[in-house]
C-alpha cells in the first residue's frame, strides 16, 4: 500500500522536533519546581517566565497577560466561566456567543444558564460568518462576556474579529475569541485588535496535546476556576506545567515565523484539491467557500453518500480525516455547525473534513481527489441500486 496520507491536521499535529528538543531537560535534569527557591526552582522558574514572555511576544501581548492552562478547552471554559462570574453581578446576566463555536465555548455557556445567567447565540449566515445585525441586537448592556471564534473549526470560516470586538468593547462587553484554529493561519496582534481574551491551543501547532494558553488584558475581571495555590497570580493554581510550556513558547514563534510561507503553501493544496474533486464531482459542495477561510481546511458534502463510511473507506486506502458530524451513542447526529449554517441533514451526514498541515505535499493532492471521488461515486452507486 502506498504511504498514509493525514489530512486531519485540525483534530491534531505531530509534535514537532524543534519543539521535543526545548522540553526534553525539562523531563531530565531540568526538573525543579518554579516555586521553590532554591537553584532548581530558580532554573526552572526562569524557564518559565521566558515562556511566559515569548508566548506574550507571538500575540503582541504583556507577559502578564498570559495564562497557562492545560488546554485550549479550559482557556475557553476560563473565558467564559472566568469572565461571567466575575461580572454577572453588575447587572449583566448574559452571555452571548455564536451557534458554530466549538464545544468548549457552547458547553461553557450552557454552564452560565445552569448558575442562574442567560445564554444568547448570535445568527450566522450560510458561510457561517456573523450577522452584525444579530450580534448587535444580541450583544447589549446586559452582557458580561462574549465569544466568538476567529477560525472554525469544521468549515475554516473565518470572523471579522476586529469589527466585532469594537462593537462589543461599545457596550462595555468583555469580548473573547476561540483562536485555537486562527493561531498560524491568520495574524493575531492584541495591540491591534481590541480583543479582551483569546485562547490558543498547543496541540494545533506542532506542541504536545495538553497545554494551552489563555490571553486575559489587563484590567479584565476574571474569577479563577480552581483553587489552590498562589501560581499564576492565583489565576490558575497548581505547580506550573514548565516542560509543556517551554514546547508551546517555541511551537508558537515558529508558527508565526512561518505564517506568511505557511498559508501560502496550505491555501494552494486546499485549492488544488477542491479543484480536482469539483471537476470530478461537479455537484460536490464546499462548505464555507462563499466566506473568507483559514488556508488548512476544506468541508465537503457529495449529495447521496455518507460520512462514517467514506471515512472507513478513505482510512482502508490510507487516507485519515474526520466527518462533518460527530457519532454521540450510537445514533449519527449531524455537525452543529453545518446544521446552523442551513446545510441539509442529508448534506451535512455526507460531510469530510480534509486538513492539511506539515506532512502534506502537492503529490498528496491528486491521490486524495482520484481516491475521494471514485470512493464517493461507489457509494452514489450502491445508495440507488
Ligand atoms: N476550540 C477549537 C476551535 C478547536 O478546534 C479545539 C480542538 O479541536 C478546541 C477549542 C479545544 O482545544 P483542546 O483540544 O486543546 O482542548
Amino acid at each position: 500500500m502506498p504511504e498514509p496520507i493525514y489530512l486531519d491536521h485540525a483534530a491534531t499535529t505531530p509534535v514537532r522536533e524543534e519543539v521535543l528538543a526545548a522540553m526534553l531537560p525539562f523531563f531530565g535534569p531540568r526538573f525543579g519546581n518554579p516555586s521553590s527557591v532554591h537553584r532548581w526552582g530558580r532554573e526552572a522558574r526562569t524557564a518559565l517566565d521566558e515562556a511566559r514572555e515569548r508566548v506574550a511576544r507571538c500575540l503582541g501581548a504583556n507577559p502578564d497577560e498570559i495564562v497557562f492552562t492545560s488546554c485550549g478547552t479550559e482557556a475557553d471554559n476560563m473565558a467564559l466561566m472566568g469572565v461571567w462570574r466575575a461580572r454577572h453581578g453588575e447587572d449583566r446576566p448574559a452571555a452571548v456567543s455564536t451557534p458554530i463555536e466549538h464545544k468548549a465555548v457552547l458547553g461553557a455557556l450552557h454552564q452560565v444558564a445552569k448558575e442562574g445567567g442567560e445564554e444568547r447565540l448570535v445568527a450566522v449566515d450560510s458561510n457561517g460568518r456573523v450577522d452584525p445585525a444579530s450580534f448587535e441586537a444580541q450583544v447589549r448592556t446586559d452582557t458580561a462576556v462574549c465569544s466568538v471564534m476567529w477560525v472554525n473549526n469544521e468549515i475554516g470560516t473565518v470572523q471579522d474579529i476586529s469589527a466585532l470586538a469594537e462593537m462589543a468593547k461599545s457596550r462595555g462587553v468583555i469580548f473573547h475569541s476561540d483562536a485555537v484554529q486562527a493561531f498560524g493561519k491568520v495574524e493575531i496582534d492584541a495591540r491591534s485588535t481590541p480583543f479582551d481574551l483569546l485562547s490558543i491551543s498547543g496541540h494545533k501547532i506542532g506542541a504536545p496535546k495538553g497545554i494551552g494558553a489563555l490571553f486575559l488584558r489587563r484590567g479584565t475581571p476574571m474569577e479563577a476556576l480552581m483553587f489552590g495555590g498562589s501560581q499564576d497570580r492565583g489565576r490558575r493554581p497548581g505547580t506550573e506545567n514548565v516542560a509543556m510550556a517551554v514546547g508551546l513558547a517555541r511551537a508558537a514563534e515558529l508558527a508565526v515565523e512561518e505564517r506568511a510561507q505557511e498559508c501560502i503553501a496550505l491555501s494552494a493544496l486546499r485549492d488544488r484539491l477542491e479543484a480536482a474533486i469539483i471537476e470530478r464531482i461537479p455537484d460536490a459542495i464546499v462548505h464555507g467557500r462563499g466566506a473568507p477561510r483559514a488556508p488548512h481546511i476544506t468541508n465537503i458534502s457529495v449529495p447521496g453518500t455518507e460520512s462514517e463510511s467514506m471515512l472507513i473507506a478513505l482510512d482502508l486506502r490510507g487516507i485519515a480525516c474526520s466527518a462533518g458530524s460527530a457519532c454521540q451513542s450510537g445514533s449519527i447526529n449531524p455537525s452543529h455547525v453545518l446544521e446552523a449554517i442551513g446545510v441539509s441533514r442529508d448534506v451535512a451526514n455526507a460531510a469530510i473534513r480534509m486538513s492539511f498541515g506539515a506532512l502534506n505535499g502537492e503529490s498528496d493532492v491528486e491521490r486524495v481527489a482520484e481516491l475521494f471521488s471514485t470512493l464517493a461515486a461507489k457509494a452514489r452507486r450502491l445508495a440507488t441500486a
